[in-house]
């Protein structure tokens, strides 16, 4: 039986990993189909310390699995289907694409997918002028024109911080009234660099020949009349889906799905620890995720000490 399964290869996973492998656990860790995470798919990350020059995502990722392994953490390019905790022996089964292990604590750090319009050159553009994080992107688009789509808190909280750098930022809407909280919906509308374009989606994006974004095509749902807005980036702020699936209600998660730590980095299932985007729907950071996968790995050393005598 595995010490500790690591689910995810993101910063929470990666960090679980170094921390685990360094306290002699030999951590078993499950890469999933986005091999290093969400920041696989970004070019420049200038908010990681340790980097004053920036550092390209996919490098940083690959740094952090170098480091795992230098403390012998193992990796498996397998994607968990299903995980039960055991009654007779307190440990779990982790059933994967290809097989199945056991384990006396696992963590899960399986992210959260962000929520797309489904458009059919979106994928492409994500770093090139759409993204769906405004902390993280906001101040590469500094005096140009951009947008936010979507009408919640996040939305709102989204566009008002890129006004500190955007020339203007368009509030794109289905409906015509923000769902967000009042003061929410106040603040961003109150803002003189804030658009709102009420009761209309994207139907297309336009990008130049070197696939950048340059424009968005727009459809009035009231209407069906189509306009266009010339903008440089596109923040999609419809909500994120955290990747739970296979817990199969095994873990408590709240109302949106992430999974609710109860104890410390904890589930309400004992053994059982969760770390990074997946439980956390406020910060969604790097820096946050790779701090929380930190703390999951120290609390399962404890865990494992305390209940498996290890
Ligand atoms: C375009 C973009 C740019 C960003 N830029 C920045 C930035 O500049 N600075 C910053 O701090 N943050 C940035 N972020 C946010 C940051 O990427 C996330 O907060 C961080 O990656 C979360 O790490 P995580 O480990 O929780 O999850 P993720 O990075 O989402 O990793 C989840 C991992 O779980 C695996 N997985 C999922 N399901 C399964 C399964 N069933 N079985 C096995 N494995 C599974 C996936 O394969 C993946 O390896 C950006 C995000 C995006 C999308």
């Amino acid at each position: 039986m595995e010490n500790v399964i690591i689910i995810g290869t993101g910063c929470a996973g990666y960090t679980s990993a170094i921390y685990t492998g360094r306290a002699n656990l030999r951590p078993l860790v499950l890469a999933g189909t986005q091999p290093g995470g969400q920041l696989t798919t970004t070019t420049e990350v200038e908010n990681f310390p340790g980097f004053p020059e920036g550092v390209q995502g996919p490098e940083l990722m690959m740094k952090m699995m170098a480091q795992a392994q230098k403390f012998g953490a193992r990796f498996e390019y397998e994607t968990v289907t299903s995980i039960t905790k055991d009654v007779d022996d307190g440990g779990f089964t982790v059933v994967t694409d290809t097989r199945t292990h056991r384990a006396k604590a696992v963590i899960v750090a399986t992210g959260a997918s962000p929520r797309h319009l489904g458009l059919p050159n979106e994928q492409q553009l994500i770093g090139h002028g759409l993204t769906s994080c405004a902390t993280c992107d906001g101040a590469f688009y500094r005096d140009v024109p951009v947008c936010v789509i979507g009408g919640g808190d996040s939305a709102c909280e989204e566009a008002t911080f890129l006004t500190r750098f955007a020339s203007k930022v368009y509030l794109i809407h289905r409906r015509d009234e923000l769902r967000a909280s009042k003061i929410m919906a106040e603040r961003a509308l109150a803002n003189p660099k804030i658009e709102p374009v009420w009761n209309s989606t994207i139907i297309e994006y336009v990008t130049d020949a070197a696939g950048e974004m340059t424009q968005v095509r727009l459809q009035n749902l009231l209407t069906g009349e189509e306009s266009s807005l010339d903008l440089k980036c596109v923040f999609v702020a419809i909500g994120h889906v955290p990747n739970t699936a296979f817990l199969g209600g095994l873990a408590g998660l709240d109302e949106n799905g992430y999974i609710l730590h109860h104890k410390g980095m904890m589930t309400n299932v004992d053994g059982l620890f969760a770390a990074g985007d997946v439980a956390d729907h406020v910060w969604r950071q790097a820096i946050t995720a790779a701090g929380q996968g930190c703390a999951a790995a120290i609390e399962v050393e404890r865990y494992l000490a305390d209940v498996w005598g290890e």
